[in-house]
C-alpha cells in the first residue's frame, strides 16, 4: 500500500546503493504524498516493525499537506528553502545527525526551461547546504534534478563532499521524463572536505 509509484524509484536506488539501513536518521525533502517517506520508514525501521532491528528516525517536509506516515515526523505546508523550515527541522533533529538526506523536490514548471532549471538547481543546492550542516560522516544524499541542466556542475560540487557520486535514471522513472538522480555516498565530513 505505497501511496504512489514514485516509491519504486527510491526502492531501486536503495537496493542498488544501500543508502538506508535500520536505525538511520533520514530527512526527506519534498515528501508529499509520502511514498518515499513510507520506504524510508520501512528501511530504517522507524515504525519498529522489526523488533530485532535498530529503530530509525524519519523527518519529512513538503510545501503541501499530506497524511501522516506512521513512524515519521511530518512537516506540512513548509517551504524547505526557508530559514524557518530548516530551523524547525534542526530543532526536531535535536542534535542528532542525519545518515541520509533525500530530495525528490521539483518546482512548479514555469514553461520557461531556463527558469525551471534554475529553480530545481536552487532546490538542490539548498538541500546540499542543509545536508552538509546536519549530516554524520559517511552519510548519503539523494537529489533529483533535470538532465537538461548543468548536471556536471552539481556532480562536481557533490564530489568535493562525498566519496562517491553517481548519476541514476531509475527504471521506474518514466523514460520520457528528464528527471535523474544524483546519489552521493559517504559524506567526508566538512573538515576533511574543506582541507582537500
Ligand atoms: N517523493 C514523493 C513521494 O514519493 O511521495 C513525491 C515528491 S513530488 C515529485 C515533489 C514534491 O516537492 C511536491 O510535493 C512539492 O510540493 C515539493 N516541493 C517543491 N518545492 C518545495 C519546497 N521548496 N519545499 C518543500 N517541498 C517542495
Amino acid at each position: 500500500n505505497l501511496r504512489c509509484r514514485s516509491a519504486f524509484k527510491l526502492i531501486e536506488i536503495d537496493d542498488r546503493f544501500k543508502v538506508l539501513k535500520p536505525g538511520d536518521t533520514v530527512v526527506d525533502c519534498g515528501a508529499a504524498p509520502g511514498s518515499w517517506t513510507q520506504v524510508a520508514v520501512d528501511r530504517t525501521n522507524a515504525n519498529r516493525a522489526k523488533e530485532s532491528n535498530n529503530t530509525g528516525t524519519v523527518f519529512s517536509i513538503d510545501l503541501l499537506h499530506f497524511h501522516a506516515v506512521p513512524g515519521a515526523t511530518v512537516f506540512c505546508g513548509m517551504d524547505f528553502t526557508t530559514t524557518t523550515a530548516q530551523q524547525r527541522l534542526r530543532e526536531a533533529l535535536a542534535g542528532r545527525q542525519a545518515n541520509c538526506v533525500l530530495s525528490d523536490m521539483a518546482p512548479n514548471a514555469t514553461g520557461v526551461r531556463m527558469l525551471d532549471q534554475e529553480n530545481i538547481m536552487n532546490l538542490c543546492y539548498s538541500v546540499l547546504r542543509f545536508a552538509l550542516a546536519i549530516s554524520a560522516i559517511n552519510a548519503h544524499l539523494v537529489v533529483k534534478l533535470w538532465a537538461n541542466g548543468d548536471v556536471s556542475k552539481l556532480e562536481k560540487d557533490l564530489g568535493r563532499f562525498y566519496e562517491h557520486v553517481k548519476r541514476v535514471k531509475p527504471e521506474s522513472s518514466r523514460s520520457d521524463s528528464a528527471e535523474l538522480f544524483l546519489v552521493a555516498r559517504e559524506f567526508k565530513g566538512l573538515e576533511r572536505a574543506l582541507k582537500a
